[in-house]
């Protein structure tokens, strides 16, 4: 299944989820990743899946459902489908519903990739740091994948691109949320010029455990120090649409594939399908349960997760 939800996002709304990609294939392995360390590092584009099969797919959600974005999101980074830009073609052909990319803004040195995106209605790209060094220790990136090339490209793309860029900063303490690192973050914000900046923390179980949000007094800088900044380091409100799945077991598969659930969102959805299956799921090992920042959450067992205390370079 290419395309689910719609799920609540705390960005876009009702969001209708299409994943091109395999888990977890990505251009980084970031210390924050909620669906563990990346499994294929990889920064060469493909079409992993015949791309009608994934359109295919995407027409029997949206007719299920009207969300308020078709968000290609990937269960890593989707500017690695080279189908990218024929499906965004298609879905802005099909429906008068808006387009959104979330990307971590890696691969935008490449002229297809830019190009793939221009259709999109609003592109969501990442900047962590400001330094090459900052870059390898938070994102963990391909080796072909510089600071420099990285940061060119996403300039480049603000210059050919009309939509709206909306960039993340996921914060995480000790390692880019010092006065010295926000400055070099704010300087690379500058050059790229996005619409709007988010600043984020680590809201679910991360891949490294010691991967924390900053205290409230860091955050509190960072947007002092950022600009003009929106806060997103809360929780998604509202409820998951479940009914395009066909029984809980499947509906909680299906969602912490995506992304860690945490349990209460869980024990709704065997509510709404009156089918009590969450403890069944942890005891035969298909999902584990994780404390972080005072809640639980359910995530597949097969998530690669690192020690609390390994290659922790945050000293915190
Ligand atoms: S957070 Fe995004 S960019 Fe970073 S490893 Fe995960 S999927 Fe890739």
């Amino acid at each position: 299944m290419y395309a689910y939800g719609p799920v609540p996002s705390r960005r876009l709304g009702k969001s209708l989820g299409v994943s091109p990609i395999p888990p977890k294939t990505c251009s980084y392995s970031c210390v924050y990743c909620q669906l563990g360390r990346t499994n294929h590092l990889q920064a060469r584009r493909e079409s992993f899946y015949p791309r009608e099969d994934i359109f295919k797919d995407i027409k029997t959600v949206v007719g299920e459902s009207r969300p308020d974005y078709i968000t290609f999101v990937g269960d890593g980074e989707p500017t690695l489908c080279k189908d990218l830009g024929w499906l965004i073609h298609e879905c802005k052909e099909n429906w008068d519903i808006p387009v959104a990319v979330i990307t971590n803004g890696s691969l935008f040195y490449m002229e297809d990739v830019r190009h793939d995106l221009m259709e999109a209605d609003v592109v969501l790209p990442t900047l962590d740091a400001g330094s090459e060094e900052l870059f390898r220790k938070i994102n963990r990136p391909h080796p072909d994948i510089a600071f420099d090339k990285m940061l060119q490209g996403q300039i480049d793309f603000r210059k050919e691109y009309h939509g709206k860029i909306w960039m993340e900063v996921m914060l995480v303490a000790g390692l880019n949320d010092s006065d010295e690192a926000l400055a070099g973050i704010k300087k690379a914000l500058d050059m790229v010029r996005p619409d709007r900046i988010y600043i984020n923390v680590p809201i679910r179980p991360p891949a490294e455990p010691w991967a924390k949000p900053p205290e409230p007094e860091r955050i509190m800088a960072a947007h002092g120090l950022l600009g003009k900044t929106i806060d997103i380091a809360g929780y998604e409100s509202g409820n998951f649409v479940v009914d395009e799945f066909k029984d809980a077991r499947t509906a909680i598969l299906e969602l912490t594939s995506r992304h860690p659930l945490r349990e209460e969102q869980a024990r709704k959805i065997e509510e709404k399908f009156a089918e009590k299956i969450v403890d069944k799921l942890v005891s035969s090992s298909e999902l584990v349960r994780v404390n972080y920042r005072g809640k639980v959450y359910l995530l597949p067992s097969r998530f690669r997760r690192g020690g609390s205390n390994e290659n922790n370079p945050t000293g915190v």
